[in-house]
């Protein structure tokens, strides 16, 4: 019996099985490809690749629509293939075709594949065809890359051979772009939320900067005082009030100086009240001047300015509040008829022991402060009184 008859079955059969298994590892390829590609044309370099990979192409490229315009994103040859380097060209400007110029453009405009066997002899087969090919160019399938009827595209396949592509070629690359623009749409979709993901964040992140100045400023605001720029009494009730419960706490020297501008009614009524303003902001600035680190100082109401002083006694609290006196005495504000003289009282509490157990510590000792202070008001302004001397007069 003649066994050549199953001989060439058997060989078509098996050259048929493995046409199919490349086909379905050229499609397994694809959907391997990930969408973490840092660009499109990256991705479409990686379909190329696949495609090259698993048939027998001379070479292959990917021309996507851009307007009325298809613009080469992609080409492969069999020899980028043996040496990648050489394979792209991206400072040379990409190969452009008009919609529905030569093959390429008429399987864009028509949205159905084109398949041209024999080249040379196809009317078709315009020479802007040509530049698909590297070399000789025999056979040429270009198809559409398209979704619901979009075109995004096209592939195309070539063969220095003429009638070298199959139907099976066809039907391969048909659905090898149909998986393709899947893919693509998939990954602009991606690449589209990421970007507006990135977008919404900076954005996000932008208005919580925002909301935080915001709140800085208005906590600021809430806490110093506008016309001297000193903390209010707010600020200053909080952080007194922590300095001398830690003072009561470690058996330390704690004082409080109230500090009371004398005749003060009077510079604004006899200057104005800008000056009496600008009387106010000198006098600010001069107390900063006194004050070390860790000081509290505020401006406690109208004329009135606190200073707490951490670790300082009685006579450190004297000493300070003299100082404060001599400066504010040394000012020299106006001239002539209009020279004004500023004067403060001021009056001295300390912490003592019996006030150590005491929660409300710090409104005692501003009573105190306000004791001797108004006893020095008494005793004719322009001086600091202590609330221990006022106790002995008592
Ligand atoms: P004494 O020596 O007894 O303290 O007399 P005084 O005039 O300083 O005290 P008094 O409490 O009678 O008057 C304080 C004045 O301070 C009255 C008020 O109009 C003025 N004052 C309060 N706050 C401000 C301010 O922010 N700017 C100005 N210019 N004046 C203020
Ligand atoms: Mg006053
Ligand atoms: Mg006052």
């Amino acid at each position: 019996m003649d066994s050549a008859p199953f001989v060439e079955a058997y060989q078509e059969l098996s050259q048929r099985f493995m046409r199919l298994v490349n086909d379905l590892s050229a499609l397994r390829g694809l959907s391997a490809l990930s969408f973490r590609q840092p660009d499109e044309s990256a991705l479409l370099r990686g379909a190329m690749r696949v495609l090259m990979e698993n048939h027998d192409l001379e070479r292959c490229s990917i021309f996507l629509l851009e307007g009325e315009e298809l613009v080469c994103a992609s080409g492969l040859d069999w020899q980028d293939l043996l040496a990648p380097a050489s394979g792209e060209h991206p400072a040379r400007k990409p190969m452009t075709f008009h919609l529905g110029q030569g093959i390429i453009g008429m399987a864009a405009e028509t949205n159905r594949l084109q398949h041209c066997r024999d080249c040379p002899a196809e009317s078709r087969f315009l020479p802007p065809d040509k530049q698909l090919a590297s070399g000789s160019i025999g056979s040429l399938i270009c198809v559409p890359v398209s979704l619901d009827g979009r075109v995004l595209g096209v592939v195309n396949v070539s063969h220095p051979r003429t009638q070298f592509f199959s139907e099976g070629h066809e039907r391969l690359l048909q659905v090898f772009a149909g998986f393709l623009a899947q893919i693509l749409a998939n990954w602009r979709y991606y690449h589209r939320m990421e970007q507006e993901i990135r977008h919404r964040t900076r954005e996000l992140e932008q208005a919580l900067q925002e909301a935080e100045q915001l709140k800085r400023r208005y906590h600021q605001l809430s806490i110093v005082d506008e016309l001297t720029g000193l903390h209010n009494r707010r600020f200053f009730f909080a952080e007194a009030g922590s300095a001398l419960a830690l003072a009561a706490r470690h058996g330390h020297a704690f004082s409080l100086l109230m500090i009371d501008l004398d005749h003060f009614k009077h510079i604004n009524d006899v200057h104005g009240h800008a000056m009496g303003d600008r009387v106010l902001q000198i006098t600010a600035a001069l107390l900063k001047a006194q004050i070390r680190d860790g000081d509290i100082l505020a401006r406690f109401g109208g004329e009135e300015f606190v200073l707490a002083l951490a670790n300082t006694d009685e006579q450190g609290a004297r000493q300070m509040a003299r100082r404060i006196l001599d400066s504010l005495r040394a000012l020299q504000l106006g001239a002539g008829e209009q020279h004004l003289r500023v004067t403060a009282s001021i009056g001295i509490a300390t912490l003592d022991v019996d006030m150590a157990e005491q929660s409300d510590r710090l409104e005692h000792l501003l009573r105190r402060a306000d004791q001797a202070l108004y006893y020095g008001k008494a005793c004719g302004r322009d001086q600091s009184q202590c609330y221990t001397s006022l106790q002995q007069h008592n």
